[in-house]
């Protein structure tokens, strides 16, 4: 098999492979885009999407990605399904090994993997993962139509799936560690104001019950003030307290901050190594939308562009095809 060194790689589906793979397409250079398992990002688990610019009356999750993948596939974009599981970036050209077997050498590479929930730690959340505990409202809410659940967590994407799920469950009760949320005030003001939401201050979720593989029937609950303990009963149990960056792969070999995203260059894509780029939320804990992980991938895809002239490396002779 003749082995081929792309123009670039770009790992990962969401909005930001996506978008860096339309760009780096229409600029002739043959992209590369590995989509994993669970292609497509997180807008995979979203339903309507109301403030991506576009679509004045919204668009599902899932189909703005499918139509952002056409848009990629028109372009020649070359897609390979399959997990990354390990890169090598000490030296170009970088080296990227997906699902164990097949490795792929690229001249530049724009790392795209994303962020993912954050859990509670506890091993009855393990177990009951999928049955009765959830960590996306928008996936599984309608599962709980006519239950009680609670929603663990105080920021914006608590109180957007705690609102959420009030179009299913009878009640749905906000367990926040602190007496204050972080979530934004528009948003809190609309929790506030729905009859179906109830909140629990300065409280831990110690445990949850339920059978050995479901349902759950409730919660044990520690005021962290008080340090009482108590057990409330609960249908149902949604972890939403924050996203991880999937940065496991590149750690000790790209600069990661103290939160473990990927240290970009401020204003840029540019990450520490000459070459690697970051776009969406492997870099971003704050804003993390879909826009504006779109906005980073055409970043990164221009940057890919300028190395490679500047370097020299731009040529034609990447099929997209070799391994
Ligand atoms: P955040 O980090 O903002 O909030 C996480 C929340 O979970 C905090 O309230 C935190 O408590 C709590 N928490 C963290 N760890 C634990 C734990 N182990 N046990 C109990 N509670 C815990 O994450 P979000 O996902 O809510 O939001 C991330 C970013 O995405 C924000 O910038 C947000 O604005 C944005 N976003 C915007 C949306 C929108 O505009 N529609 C929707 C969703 C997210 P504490 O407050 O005490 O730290």
């Amino acid at each position: 098999m003749t082995e081929s060194i792309h123009n670039v790689i770009v790992i990962g589906s969401g909005p930001a492979g996506l978008t860096a793979a339309i760009y780096a397409a229409r600029a002739n250079l043959r992209p590369v885009l590995i989509e994993g398992a669970q292609a497509g990002g997180q807008l995979m688990i979203t339903t309507e999407v109301e403030n991506f610019p576009g679509f004045p009356e919204g668009i599902q999750g899932p189909q703005l990605i499918l139509e952002m993948k056409k848009q990629a596939q028109r372009f020649d974009t070359n897609f390979i399904t399959g997990d990354v599981t390990a890169v090598d970036l000490s030296h170009p050209p970088f080296s990227v090994v997906v699902d164990g077997e097949r490795t792929y050498r690229t001249k530049s590479l724009i790392i795209c993997s994303g962020a993912r929930a954050k859990l509670l730690g506890l091993e009855s959340e393990s177990r009951l993962m999928g049955h009765g505990v959830s960590a996306c409202a928008t996936c599984d809410g309608f599962f709980f139509r006519g239950k009680e659940v609670f929603v663990v967590g105080g920021g914006d994407t608590a109180v957007e799936e705690a609102t959420f799920l009030t179009r299913f469950a009878t009640k749905v009760t906000l367990v926040h560690r602190r007496d204050k949320l972080r979530a934004s005030k528009i948003m809190q003001d609309r929790a506030a104001r729905n009859p179906k939401i109830d909140f629990l201050w300065n409280t831990v979720v110690v445990d949850i019950l339920g059978g050995e593989s479901g349902p759950v029937t409730g919660a044990v609950l520690k005021n962290i003030k008080s340090g009482e303990t108590s057990q409330k009963k609960t249908e149902g149990l949604f972890v939403a307290i924050g996203h991880e960056p999937n940065t496991a792969l590149f750690r000790g070999q790209l600069e990661l901050d103290d939160r473990g995203y990927i240290r970009t260059q401020p204003g840029t894509p540019r990450t520490n190594i000459s070459g690697v780029f970051a776009a969406g939320d492997v870099q971003d804990p704050t804003y993390r939308q879909a826009i504006t992980a779109a906005g980073t991938g055409c970043m990164a895809a221009m940057e890919a562009e300028r190395f490679l002239e500047s370097a020299g490396l731009e040529n034609g002779s990447a099929t997209g095809e070799g391994h």
